[in-house]
């Protein structure tokens, strides 16, 4: 697969509530191992797009391609989860009275309830993974540690790991670095480099520092449209993203 192949594909995108038009007519591409910010004001359609994406919200019209040819507008929640799309929500949602490790397993494993997929075992290959995901997310002396007792910063680096754990193809995160430590966000940035090419990924980001230093483009979102694309620099210099958003 070559590098400019979208791994996402919207088109033509209507999302309308009671009449009110959260989005309007909304294309976008995301490029396989591409990481992409998107920004935009409160209100701009920010939430409404990964809930599309994730099958949470059916647009009222218009076509959203996974990997080419997999319409997810076709597929529930759990069907596009298991297609490889994995979302972080803004707060960390942790099992707090479970280990670290713990955590770890039970978002790689497919059992039915949190008890049947802490008594099933861990093969090899799973056990190689979460200890990886565990070093990745500097959280290897942490791995007995009830997920409750961590930092904020670290509660999101456990949450990215559980989705990592699952190895997808696409990532979606809605401000991953709200409320780090400095060297939190750093780390962060860091990871999301990493991450990016084996993965594709999709921030939706207010720190304009954090945005300058992982994305490669990124998306101005306003009134539920697509106002400007390209590298940071370039949306910045925008005179329409000016006047709405950046020129306060
Ligand atoms: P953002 O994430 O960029 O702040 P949202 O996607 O949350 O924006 O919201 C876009 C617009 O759609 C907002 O004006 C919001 O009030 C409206 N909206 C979102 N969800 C609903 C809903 N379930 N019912 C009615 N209006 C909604």
């Amino acid at each position: 697969r070559q590098q400019t192949d979208p791994v996402l594909q919207l088109s033509a995108i209507n999302v309308s509530f009671e009449g009110f038009r959260a989005l309007t007519d909304l294309s976008l591409e995301i490029g396989v191992g591409e990481l992409r910010c998107v920004i935009g004001p409160n209100g701009a359609g920010k939430t409404t797009l990964m809930d599309v994406i994730t099958g949470k919200t059916r647009p009222n019209s218009g076509k959203v391609f996974y990997d080419q040819d997999t319409d997810l507008t076709r597929l529930s929640p759990v069907e596009i989860a298991r297609a490889g799309i994995g979302r972080k929500f803004q707060k960390p949602t942790v099992f707090e009275a479970l280990s670290v490790f713990e955590n770890l397993e039970i978002a790689l494993k497919t059992e039915k309830s949190v008890w049947a997929s802490l008594r099933a075992r861990l093969d090899g290959e799973q056990q190689d993974r979460i200890n990886e995901v565990l070093k990745l997310l500097r959280l290897g002396s942490e791995r007995d540690r009830l997920a409750g007792r961590l930092s904020h910063g670290q509660k999101q680096f456990l949450e990215i790991g559980m989705l990592l754990v699952q190895e997808p193809h696409l990532l979606l995160l809605d401000e991953p670095a709200a409320g780090m430590t400095d060297a939190e966000t750093d780390y962060t940035a860091e990871l999301f480099r990493q991450l990016a090419g084996k993965h594709s990924l999709m921030v939706v980001e207010h720190d304009m520092g954090f945005v300058e230093t992982i994305a490669d483009r990124v998306t101005v979102l306003h009134q539920g449209q697509v106002l400007a694309e390209g590298s940071l620099r370039e949306v910045q210099a925008n005179e329409q993203v000016i006047d709405v958003y950046l020129g306060r």
